[in-house]
């Protein structure tokens, strides 16, 4: 369902992305992992043309992304930051029924019922009326979920989304995507959470340098990892 082919990146002269392969079938979770700078939230950032690649092609339901149609594209990919990205003057409700309405259209009805509904999914129906200051880490990143999955998307994309939460805040956002991924919501995740990509990832990706060295099901990616870098990673991370 989502299809990136030989996709690479320069910024000058470095190069970031040096031809990135991978697709993802509907239902499934895949787990990017790799040193910093290794280039991948700039491939989640390519996947919805937050940057422009250099050259490939990226593939949204048997469908092009392109600039011409990025609007409607990036309507269905989801994309869950690191730092939450909530409207800070706006309350729970209203960050995230504004994406319904304003780029689906959906009128106010039934974008406060659908609110409700993915407030209850990550466990928030109470926090309807608080706004982003008076929540913790752990909540916003769930209000930040809950925005992305009210737009239907056909991916989710998340870039590291627990990396600026306290340890005992990792958890409430780990469990509300691992049932995502229990409930068949396609993934693309880039986290160092190990637990999470053991349990829940259909295959992890280690990526280094711009390049994707080694995929496999955590199964093998933790006890085999043929790579001797995969190997050194996993140890100094898991
Ligand atoms: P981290 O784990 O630290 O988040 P990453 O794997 O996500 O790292 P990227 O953010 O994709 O890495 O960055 C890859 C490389 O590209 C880095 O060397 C970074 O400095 C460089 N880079 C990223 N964005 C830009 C930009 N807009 N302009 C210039 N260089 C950039
Ligand atoms: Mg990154």
């Amino acid at each position: 369902i989502l299809d990136v082919r030989n996709v690479t990146k320069r910024y000058d002269s470095l190069e970031v992305l040096k031809g990135i392969t991978l697709g993802l079938n509907k239902g499934e979770t895949k787990v990017v992992i790799g040193p910093s700078g290794s280039g991948k939230s700039t491939l989640l950032r390519c996947i919805n043309h937050l940057t422009t690649p250099d050259s490939g092609e990226i593939y949204l339901d048997g469908e092009e992304i392109r600039d011409a149609n990025i609007n409607a594209m990036r309507a269905r990919m989801g994309f869950v930051f690191q730092d939450f990205n909530l409207f800070s003057h706006l309350n729970v409700l209203d960050n995230v029924r504004i994406c319904q309405m304003k780029v689906k259209g959906a009128d106010k009805k039934a974008a406060t019922h659908r609110t409700e509904q993915e407030l209850a999914r990550v466990g928030l129906e109470e926090k309807a009326g608080a706004y982003p200051a008076e929540l913790s880490g752990g909540q916003q990143q769930r209000v930040s979920i809950a925005r992305a999955l009210a737009m239907d998307p056909v991916v989710l994309l998340f870039d590291e989304p627990t990396s600026a939460l306290d340890p005992e805040l990792t958890g409430e956002v780990v469990r509300v995507m691992q049932q995502l991924a229990a409930d068949g919501m396609t993934m693309v995740v880039v986290t160092h959470e190990m637990s999470f990509a053991r349990q829940a990832a259909d295959e992890i990706i280690f990526m280094e340098n711009g390049h994707i060295v080694e995929q496999g099901s955590p199964d093998a990616m933790f006890t085999s990892a043929n790579n001797e870098r995969t190997r050194a990673f996993l140890n100094v991370i898991a």
